[in-house]
């Protein structure tokens, strides 16, 4: 049941749900556009940024190119929110660290990814990509590098950035641009009316024209509110990293190719501190969100067994509601049934330390840092949001965004960002552009 305040709705040309980094950008680029509009932005945490965006949630990495299919809405928005995210870090004076990117082919087969990693690279306008020798990579860029990886794709320009500091300084800038953002206000109800779009939070009530939804691993259910998310669903998955118990001079970040995605292959990163970790293990989420509630307080008691409950029932409810098609390749996924291995794999390797220390130790020199399962501490974990196709199964690889036109006036409209996924961060300003290229 919704509680209003006897306020009466506030009007407002564009609002905008989410306060990660997605719906930052949204705000900032419908900000450049219509300097004199009235913008505003929900977040239902006391905080912004307390999703996926969150520096401990994620790799943080701004990377761009090479994973990406070329002309690809990815590709594109990668590119320009990479540039931007650069630019920006260094007019906030953030601190930013270039550590540069290895993608190791680490097991038979893998030089075929280098190659087309090596063309996506080049196509999508990072032309420094080289493909080096395992010797050449360990002479210059990372000496604790494997001695059985032979060879590499070295991209020169990788980041480790500042997630907290990048979502601040963007919403420093929004209200002082007279952006409005509440935080504490939850999007519970949504209505079309003559007028747009009728939003009800815990608090008020907003008449918006135009509706943007980055509600990240919500997306789907606010999409429901309105009559959309009929066909693609949100599954939540735990992306989890483990941090190296010593200090070690690990300079560069080391991927292995991504050779059956989801999976993801290991990554090892420098660490802030001298220690790198490791990850992410991909593992089945019950919960759409990991900590977010914490920045509520108490309060939040009743509302975390209530959320936990509603999103324990809502994935098998996801999980059933798909057609065979659909169904069986998500088993295979959540839960490591049938032929593919990867998935019970990744599984094992969640609980297994051993595990996790054996596929780690495939990119590092054993000789020079022999891995157990003792040497690692869980560090950081985030939420992925997996926007599946539910009537093919499938996961979506390149951006995505629902459109629904409102059936009372056939000119407002609503906006879903239907991918919150990789490399949502990176390519935050990029993506938000071609999110609202139709308003
Ligand atoms: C393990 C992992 C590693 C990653 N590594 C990288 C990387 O190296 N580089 C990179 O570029 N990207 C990376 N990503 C992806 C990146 O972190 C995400 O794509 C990005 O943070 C998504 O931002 P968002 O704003 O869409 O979602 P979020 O940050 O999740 O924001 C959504 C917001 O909506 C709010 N919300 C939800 N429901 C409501 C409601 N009803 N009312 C009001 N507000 C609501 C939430 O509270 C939240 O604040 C990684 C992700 C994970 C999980």
């Amino acid at each position: 049941m919704i509680h209003h305040s006897p306020s009466s709705p506030k009007s407002v040309d564009f609002l905008v749900i989410g306060g990660g980094i997605g719906g930052l950008s949204i705000m900032r680029i419908l900000g450049e556009k219509y300097p004199n509009a009235k913008l505003v932005l929900l977040e239902k945490e006391a905080e912004l940024g307390q999703g996926t965006s969150r520096s401990d949630h994620n790799t943080g990495t701004g990377h761009t190119g090479a994973f990406y299919a070329p002309g690809s809405a990815k590709a594109t928005a990668a590119n320009e929110g990479f540039a931007w995210l650069r630019d920006f870090h260094i007019e906030k004076g953030l601190t930013l660290r270039n550590i540069g990117k290895i993608i190791a082919a680490s097991v038979p087969g893998d030089d075929l990814y280098l190659e087309k990693y090596q063309q996506q690279a080049f196509a999508n306008g990072q032309k420094s990509a080289v493909i080096l020798s395992g010797h050449e990579l360990r002479d210059n860029y990372e000496p604790l590098l494997s001695k059985d990886i032979t060879e590499g794709l070295y991209l020169p320009e990788a980041y480790l950035f500042d997630a907290d500091g990048v979502m601040k300084a963007m919403a420093e800038d929004i209200r002082n641009k007279n952006g409005i953002i509440e935080t504490n206000h939850k999007v519970m109800e949504i209505k079309a009316i003559s007028e747009g779009w009728l939003v009800s939070t815990q608090h008020q009530e907003y008449i918006a024209k135009h509706v943007v939804n980055s509600a990240g691993t919500h997306a789907d259910r606010i999409a429901r509110m309105v009559g959309g998310g009929k066909y693609w669903k949100i599954m939540p998955v735990m992306g989890s990293y483990m941090e190296l118990n010593k200090v070690v001079d690990w300079r560069t970040a080391v991927y292995e190719p991504t050779r059956n995605p989801p999976f993801l292959g290991v990554h090892v990163m420098p660490g802030v501190n001298g220690k790198p970790f490791m990850g992410p293990d991909v593992f089945f989420s019950p919960l759409r969100e990991r900590t977010g509630q914490e920045t509520t307080t108490k309060q939040s008691l009743f509302k975390k067994i209530t959320e936990g409950a509603d999103n324990i029932i809502g994935m098998p409810r996801g999980i059933f509601s798909m057609n065979l098609n659909a169904l069986y390749p998500n088993l295979q996924f959540y839960f490591g049934m049938g032929k593919k291995k990867d998935g019970r794999a990744e599984i094992w390797k969640h609980f297994n330390r051993e595990a996790f220390a054996r596929d780690a130790q495939r990119l590092i020199n054993s000789d020079l840092l022999e891995l157990k399962g003792s040497d690692f501490t869980p560090l950081r974990s985030g939420i992925r949001a997996q926007a599946i196709d539910m009537r093919t199964g499938k996961v979506l690889q390149d951006l995505a965004k629902e459109e629904i036109i409102n059936p009372l006036n056939h000119t407002s409209r609503f906006i879903s960002d239907k991918m919150p996924g990789s490399p949502g961060f990176t390519a935050s300003v990029g993506k938000a552009r071609w999110m609202t290229e139709t308003l």
